[in-house]
C-alpha cells in the first residue's frame, strides 16, 4: 500500500513559509509511487500553497473544518471552502482540538461527514493520554474514539486514520515499536470488521514525535501506512527526509 506522509504545520507559518512548499516540491521531483506527500498549512496559507502545489506530486490539506456547509458561524471554515481553496484532505479530531476546543468524537463524526460531502479525504486522529496508557486502556480508548469518530458512510469514501498517542505529540517521546504495532493492528482489525475492504484500504498513519531519525523504523512496522508529522514537517529538509524514508528501497 502507498504510504502517506502528511505534515501538520498547526498554527505556524506566515506568507514567507510558502517558500518551504516550493522547496518540498523541488525535493519531491516527479514523486514516487511508494509514497504520497501532503502538507497541511494553516488556513491562511491554504490557497497560496495549493496554487504552488497544483500539478505537482504534493497534496495540500487543511487542519479542521466545520460540520455545516455555510451560514452564521463566525470564524469557522466549511469543508466546501477548504476544497475550493485547493485542499484534498482535512485533519479532523486532532488531540489539540479535542483538548483545547472540547471536541468530542460525536462532533468529529459530523465533520467527517462534511468532509465526505465536499469531496475531501479526512485524516481522523485518535490517541490515548499517558494516564490511559499507564492504566492499560490505550487500545480501548483508541478503538472507542475510532468507532465514534467514523460514520458508517466511511464504507464508501476514502479516509485515513492517524494514531497519535497524546503523550508523544511534540514531546520527543514515542511508544516502543511493539506498542505502535499492536495499536495499529487493533485499528486495522476494527476497520476491517466495520467497513470490510474499505477498512482494509484506509491508511493508518502513526503520529507523535516522528523525525528523520526514527521514521524508517516506524514506517517499517506492520499496518503503519504513513506518518502524520508536526514539528519535523515545518522545514522542507525535515519533511523531505521523512518522505525519503518512505520510499527507500
Ligand atoms: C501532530 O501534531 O500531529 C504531531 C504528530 O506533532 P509532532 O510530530 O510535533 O509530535
Amino acid at each position: 500500500m502507498r504510504k502517506l506522509i502528511a505534515g501538520n504545520w498547526k498554527m505556524n507559518g506566515l506568507c514567507a513559509a510558502v517558500a518551504e512548499i516550493d522547496a518540498i516540491i523541488a525535493g519531491l521531483g516527479s514523486g514516487d509511487p511508494r509514497a504520497e506527500a501532503l502538507v497541511c498549512p494553516p488556513a491562511t496559507l491554504l490557497a497560496a500553497c495549493a496554487g504552488r502545489a497544483a500539478g505537482t506530486p504534493l497534496g495540500i490539506g487543511a487542519q479542521d473544518c466545520h460540520t455545516g456547509r455555510s451560514g452564521a458561524h463566525t470564524g469557522d471554515i466549511s469543508a466546501e471552502m477548504l476544497k475550493d481553496a485547493g485542499a484534498s484532505h482535512v485533519i479532523l479530531g486532532h488531540s489539540e482540538r479535542r483538548a483545547a476546543h472540547g471536541e468530542l468524537s460525536a462532533l468529529v463524526n459530523l465533520k467527517v461527514l462534511a468532509a465526505f460531502g465536499a469531496g475531501l479525504v479526512p485524516v481522523v486522529c485518535v490517541g490515548e493520554s499517558l494516564s490511559d496508557r499507564e492504566a492499560g486502556l490505550a487500545e480501548a480508548v483508541v478503538l472507542g474514539q475510532l468507532d465514534a469518530s467514523l460514520p458508517r458512510e466511511a464504507a464508501s469514501h476514502p479516509f485515513a486514520v492517524a494514531y497519535e498517542p497524546v503523550w508523544a505529540i511534540g514531546t520527543g517521546r514515542t511508544p516502543v515499536p511493539g506498542e505502535i504495532a499492536s495499536v495499529h493492528a487493533a485499528i486495522r482489525a476494527a476497520l476491517v470488521r466495520r467497513f470490510g475492504t474499505a477498512g482494509d484500504r484506509a491508511p493508518v498513519l502513526y503520529g507523535g514525535s516522528v523525525t528523520p531519525g526514527n521514521a524508517a523504523a516506524i514506517l517499517a512496522l506492520d499496518n503503519v501506512g504513513g506518518c502524520l508529522v508536526g514539528g519535523a514537517s515545518l522545514k522542507a529538509e525535515g519533511f523531505l527526509a521523512i518522505w525519503a524514508a518512505a520510499v527507500q528501497k
